[in-house]
């Protein structure tokens, strides 16, 4: 089974899954529009979210594997809030990514994602006879080795070619190349081999800016007459929405801890290079859960959340080996927490043996209720946190000065409490299941002659259509029949199609091709043995069940 990404994106734009936003004008880069099929997958992605996490929790029970029994509400908070808040949250002072500009391609890279190899010729020293101008002919020619890059997926093949070139070698000769395996980003190296670096597609050494910061949050002026001052960001992140408002759902409901407030909607960041489709987008959106607790009882909970939300991409279908739940080294840690663990995918897109991150599950301490509190937080020289001050001894930014403390009227215990945030993306997690899905197989058609079968196995509770309704033909009051069983299923809150047009084979493909879990097939025997066929896209099992049965039918199979 192939799964290009290729494949994947022609796919969603032929079916209507995913297209490219204002493409009628040439695209905006990093912005991507969903289609019919594609805002019901992401729909569902969302909706299941949601539902396992807050509509269906059961706060009387402990689920398996909880510390205790908890409690789960929902919130929707503006995507633009005061100003402070990313002042005091570390955004905007830290929430900024490194970049580097190509002086010649005029190309800009994020640090970490340019890859790059240390290429040597056989131990000899090698003469760059790409050098363009006399000064990097001489600085080539004392090299010994040089720093070809590359933002490829495939970094040795690229790499590979591109010293081909560099040294002039022919391709038999692709042995000679030494190339050292270890790939580095350019943070990692010294200023002083910066010279020796090729950017990914430049014809010349040493065209690379030293790396700058580049705050990823997207500005806005607000009113009409607004200049500068008036400035407001568009949300980064979800999460700042939730712990604003913690005292008011404090407040307002009788929820006692430990307990989750959850968030789904629209975060915006100005990546520095948008790609791989929708999974560095500059607009996405996110379904984050801030999970408040007892400091003393925070790693439990921070590990059975790890676990719990690992899990949840498991039973809805992906494939145990291309996911993995990845946690952080000291040095990845963001700037508030003590341990964190990715959820990662092995996205086609990617080399072998690399992954691609869906969700984070952070333990944050009680950094943003007290950042809230007290003003912008930051580890002293012993490790602790405490208020940023400038040089004079005043607070850098001042918090809210409001008490978010939480008391606990059993044990009369008034103490900030921790939290656990999993912290997910509906775009990349609606993305790793389409790419999960992606399978070809071979079906004989009418005439019994094999043909290629394209088939999305979404999860039944994602697939964006549930089940098509077919009259098998045209007549015979079979599509009256047909009709009246779509009506029903649509009656009862599905997403159905109905399809009266081409052969029947035809039309199962179409139907697997979308990922539609059971088609429903009414034929010359339906007016009188009061039945109709019900096909599995997976199994392609048939099977005939009483028309008075059917919804319930789709029903339970959906739910099994
Ligand atoms: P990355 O390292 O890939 O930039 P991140 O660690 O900055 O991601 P978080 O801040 O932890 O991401 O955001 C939580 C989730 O939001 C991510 O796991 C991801 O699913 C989603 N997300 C973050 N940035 C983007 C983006 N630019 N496009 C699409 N989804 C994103």
């Amino acid at each position: 089974m192939t799964r290009s990404m290729d494949k994947i994106v022609a796919l969603c734009k032929r079916r209507g899954f995913i297209f490219q936003n204002s493409e009628i004008y040439g695209g905006q880069n990093g912005f991507w529009d969903y289609g019919p099929l594609g805002t019901e997958l992401k729909r569902n992605v969302r909706d299941v979210w949601y539902h396992d996490m807050v509509s269906a929790h059961n706060e009387l029970l402990q689920p398996a594997g909880a510390p205790a029994t908890f409690q789960m509400v929902g919130l929707e908070s503006a995507l633009i809030m005061h100003p402070q808040v990313w002042k005091c949250s570390g955004h905007y002072d830290l929430f900024h990514d490194m970049m580097v500009d190509c002086t010649e391609t005029r190309k800009r890279y994020r640090v970490d994602h340019v890859k790059g190899h240390w290429v040597k010729c056989n131990g000899k020293t090698v003469k760059l006879n790409k050098a363009s101008s006399e000064a990097d002919a001489s600085a080539a020619e004392e090299a010994d080795r040089v720093f070809v890059t590359t933002t490829e997926a495939n970094a040795i093949e690229h790499v590979k070619e591109k010293a081909l070139k560099l040294f002039e070698l022919r391709a038999k000769d692709a042995e000679r190349l030494q190339i050292e395996e270890q790939v580095l980003g350019l943070a990692a190296i010294s200023a002083a081999d910066r010279g020796k670096i090729f950017a990914p597609d430049a014809s010349r050494a040493g065209t690379l800016t030293d790396p700058r910061e580049f705050n990823l949050m997207m500005k806005t002026i607000l009113g009409a007459l607004g200049t500068q001052e008036d400035a407001a960001f568009l949300r980064p992140e979800t999460a700042q929405g939730i712990f604003v408002n913690f005292k008011n759902v404090c407040d307002s409901t009788r929820v006692k801890l430990p307990f989750g407030i959850c968030q789904v909607g629209k975060s915006f960041r100005n990546e520095i290079t948008p790609r791989n489709f929708t999974f560095r987008s500059r607009e996405f959106e996110q379904m984050e859960i801030e999970f408040f607790c007892h400091p003393s009882q925070s790693r439990e909970w921070y590990t059975y959340w790890r676990d719990r939300r690992y899990n949840w991409y498991l039973n809805l279908g992906i494939a145990k080996d291309r996911i993995i739940l990845r946690d952080h080294h000291q040095d990845e840690l963001a700037h508030y927490s003590v341990g964190t663990a990715d959820i990662e995918y092995a996205f086609p897109f990617l080399d072998a043996g690399e992954y691609g991150e869906l969700e984070g599950i952070a333990h944050r301490g009680d950094f943003d209720l007290r950042s809230h509190m007290e003003g912008k937080l930051t580890k002293n020289a012993a490790g602790e946190l405490e208020v940023e001050k400038l040089a004079d001894g005043t607070p850098k930014y001042r918090g809210s000065g409001k008490d978010l403390s939480y008391f606990d009227d059993q044990t009369r215990e008034r103490f900030i409490p921790h939290v656990i945030e999993p912290s997910a993306g509906a775009d990349r997690g609606t993305l790793a299941f389409l790419c999960e899905a992606y399978h070809e197989d071979h079906q004989p058609d009418e005439k019994g002659e094999m043909q290629e079968r394209v088939v999305m196995k979404f999860h039944p509770r994602l697939a964006p259509v549930k089940a098509a309704v077919f009259p098998l033909i045209k007549k015979e009051g079979m599509p009256e029949k047909a009709a009246e069983i779509y009506g029903e299923l649509k009656a009862a809150g599905l997403s159905v199609n109905y399809d009266q047009q081409a052969a029947i084979g035809r039309r199962y493909r179409r139907q697997d091709e979308i990922g539609t879990p059971f088609c429903i097939t009414v034929d010359g025997d339906t007016a009188t043995d009061k039945c109709v066929t019900i096909r599995d896209r997976d199994s392609l099992v048939q099977e005939r069940i009483p028309v008075d049965r059917i919804v319930d039918e789709v029903l339970s199979r959906l739910k099994a």
